[in-house]
């Protein structure tokens, strides 16, 4: 289903992210893949029922696997994708997990434990010796990093090879890292997950999520099951969502680039703000997080007196957004109370600095 058999396969991510998941190069056909409507299909093909399978899902689903170097799956959202990915777990089985993963996981793990359906050890994924110690029995290791929103960076080789070692499967977060950062899979992890709503299509117009197995036989397997996950339990992507994140996707290198630079330069400066007590920022990526002076109160003010940048949850944009974490009720208690996170956007730096500086000086 739309898949170009011809597309070369030794290409730099910036031009697998604007090749890749393009119709078939027939004369007369569109460059772009199309956007295909409709619950179900004349009978004897490949795909008899939309639940099962799109166009627009494989145009997707072939750019993102090239991207990461394995077979994707898109789904309705990044939830619906988390969800998938523990369902690999066997029943009453053992998850290692970040204690600062996104909290939308951390919160599916509580849940799961507490129904006494998995067994979750939660750790500090950027100390490789307590993971490590944490992974006896372990039949799931849920690695993200950089974690949202503390920015701890995880030794992805090093976890993985623990965990094979005691036969735990690895899935890596990489919503964070974005494939351009970061390959999990490359690194020996058996499947990726992204929150695709962020920095894939990048325009805070849609919520999406995708898997990514590796092209091995454990990933392959893998694959199986999650694809099965998603045509019975039905968290499917909207063709049109999918449609506008493969759209944003096209130039994720360029506003991940300018985004990053952004962020370098607001990290550097912040470090010198006399109204920031401590900048986390792991040297890569589009979003720092800072403490501010004057505990929850004045990170509120913060959130309350910026112009360009706007107050609002979610990360990932073309536009700069904050916001202060601990106002989500499930965002956990080691999170410091005056934690803003920063997910800084492609304006002109200067602008966002003045509108920052401003904003931290009258709080
Ligand atoms: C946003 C996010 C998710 C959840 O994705 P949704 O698309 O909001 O369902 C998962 N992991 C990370 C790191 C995220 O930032």
């Amino acid at each position: 289903m739309g898949v170009d058999a011809t597309h070369p396969d030794d290409l730099a991510p910036a031009s697998l992210l604007v090749s890749a998941g393009r119709p078939p190069r027939v004369p007369g056909a569109g460059v772009n893949a199309p956007l295909e409507l409709t619950s179900t299909y004349v009978a004897d093909g490949e795909v008899n029922y939309a639940r099962a399978g799109n166009p627009t899902w494989t145009a997707f689903e072939d750019a993102l696997g090239a991207l990461e170097g394995g077979t994707a799956l898109v789904f309705a959202s990044g939830m619906a994708a988390v969800a998938a990915a523990l369902s690999l777990a066997p029943e009453r089985g053992v998850v290692v997990a970040p204690t600062h993963a996104y909290n939308g996981t951390g919160s599916i793990l509580g849940d799961l434990a507490d129904a006494g359906r998995l067994e979750v050890r939660r750790v500090d994924i950027s100390d490789t010796a307590a993971v490590v110690a944490a992974l006896d029995g372990a039949d799931l290791l849920w690695v993200e990093s950089p974690t949202n929103p503390m920015l701890e960076v995880a030794d992805v080789p090093a976890l993985v090879a623990a965990a094979h070692e005691r036969g735990a499967v690895v899935v890596c977060d990489n919503t964070f890292a974005t494939p351009l950062v970061q390959q999990p899979l490359a690194d020996g992890a058996d499947v990726v997950m992204h929150s695709v709503t962020k920095f894939l299509s990048g325009h805070s117009d849609v919520v999406l999520g995708a898997t990514v197995t590796a092209p091995t036989g454990r990933g392959r397997a893998l694959q199986d099951r999650l694809a099965h996950h998603r045509l019975i339990h039905g968290a499917i992507a909207g063709p049109v969502e999918t449609w506008l994140a493969l759209r944003g996707m096209r130039t994720m290198h360029l506003r991940v680039e300018r985004a990053t630079a952004n962020a370098a330069v607001l990290a550097e400066r912040l470090g010198g703000h006399p109204a920031v007590e401590r900048v986390r920022y792991p040297g890569f990526g589009a979003v720092v997080s800072i403490e501010v002076c004057g505990g929850a109160e004045a990170a509120e003010r913060v959130s309350a007196a910026v112009r360009l940048w706007t107050h609002a949850t979610s990360l990932g944009g073309v536009e700069s957004l904050v916001e202060r974490r601990r106002r989500i009720s499930t965002e956990p208690l080691t999170v410091p109370e005056n934690l803003l996170r920063l997910s800084v956007g492609v304006e002109d730096v200067e602008d966002l600095w003045r509108d920052l500086d401003r904003a931290l000086r009258q709080a």
